[in-house]
């Protein structure tokens, strides 16, 4: 008896700190909307030949990271620092948890090699469509004439310069033919009685599908560092700079200091370091990599194409075409 009496006086106890109202600096607590954002809701944006995000819905905005990090900081730093301010500065010092209180959901519809490399980012939360569950439609991707080009000779994972057009003509028509031709025998699987999730091996990674991805802002702001940067394949660089421009709507002044800290940002390694010293010595970029241990010649005389020494001509080049 007197043990339920301890539940039940425990159970009366929370109930009555539920119903108080919660004390909060700025005032009462409402659900944020932005207008911009709001607009977008919904709205089917095309990547590539079948793909496409839409914004579901968002959580938060700006003023969500503001409020988050005032919560550490104290009401006092709002005279210190306007919220602009204040953003910037938690994204220059890397305190980050304040923009996981932005949350986005989208519907994005994707050809499966790009899929794959979407779902190396393990920070999200998805939702796929199943094929063991649901037909696939017969849709899948093939790329514009300019974008079929020559293997790149400096970067193992990249395009090079163009092919001639009757090889990018040959290619482009094979794929619609295997695409097509896989799709017949899918069918012709699904008609004899085939189990749907067995049939689907024979379609290829240019065939679609389609997801609902929720992450939150930090997360964001990561998977768009890596997935903008000229190294990402084109395909999933299209879909990262369509999610880019609809996430700046929710949050425009996170994504300015995004655009300065992080996507505009250069790190440079102690070699760099010293590499830069040299230069501001008045020594030649060749001798301050040579200097700094990041040689550009190897032992035989040869140019360097890859390694830290080229990495940092290039950010020095990067720097040099700054706006
Ligand atoms: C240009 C490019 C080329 C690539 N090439 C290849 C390739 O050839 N082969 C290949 O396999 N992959 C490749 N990847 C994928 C890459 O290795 C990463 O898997 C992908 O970019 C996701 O990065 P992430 O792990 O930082 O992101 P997320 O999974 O979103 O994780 C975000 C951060 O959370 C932390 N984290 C998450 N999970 C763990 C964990 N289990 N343990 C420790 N920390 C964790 C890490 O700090 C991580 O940076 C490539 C990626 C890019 C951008």
């Amino acid at each position: 008896m007197a043990r339920a009496d301890r539940w039940g006086g425990l159970r009366l106890y929370r109930l009555r700190a539920l119903r108080r109202v919660v004390p909060h600096a700025e005032g009462p607590i409402t659900r944020v909307s932005v207008a911009a954002a709001d607009s977008e809701i919904g709205v089917k944006h095309s990547v590539l030949l079948h793909g496409f995000v839409v914004l579901v819905d968002y959580m938060g905005n700006d003023d969500a990271i503001v409020q988050a990090a005032r919560v550490s900081y104290g009401k006092g730093t709002k005279s210190v620092r306007d919220d602009r301010g204040l953003i910037r500065y938690l994204l220059r010092h890397r305190h980050t948890t304040p923009f996981e209180m932005v949350e986005f959901k989208f519907l994005v519809r994707l050809p499966i090699f790009v899929a794959r490399q979407w779902v190396r980012h393990r920070t999200a939360s998805l939702n796929e469509v199943s094929a063991r569950y649901s037909v696939l439609e017969e849709e899948y991707e093939v790329p514009l004439p300019e974008e079929v080009r020559y293997q790149s000779t400096v970067n193992r994972q990249g395009r090079g310069g163009p092919l001639p057009a009757d090889v990018v003509e040959r290619f482009r028509s094979d794929l619609e033919r295997v695409s097509q031709d896989a799709y017949r025998v899918y069918e012709q699987a699904l008609k004899d009685g085939v189990a749907r999730e067995t049939a689907r091996l024979v379609l290829p990674v240019a065939y679609y599908t389609q997801w609902y991805w929720k992450i939150n802002l930090h997360n964001l702001f990561h998977f768009l560092s890596l997935r903008l940067d000229p190294h990402a394949q084109e395909e999933i660089r299209l879909y990262a700079a369509e999610l880019d421009r609809i996430a700046r709507t929710v949050c425009p002044i996170a994504f300015e200091a995004f655009d300065d800290y992080q996507l505009g940002g250069l790190s440079l390694s102690r070699r760099e370091q010293r590499a830069v010293r040299s230069l501001l010595e008045g020594k030649s970029p060749t001798d301050a990599c040579r200097d700094a241990g990041m040689p550009l010649t190897r032992e035989d005389g040869k140019a360097m194409t890859t390694g830290e020494g080229v990495e940092f001509l290039a950010k020095l080049e990067r720097i040099r075409s700054l706006p």
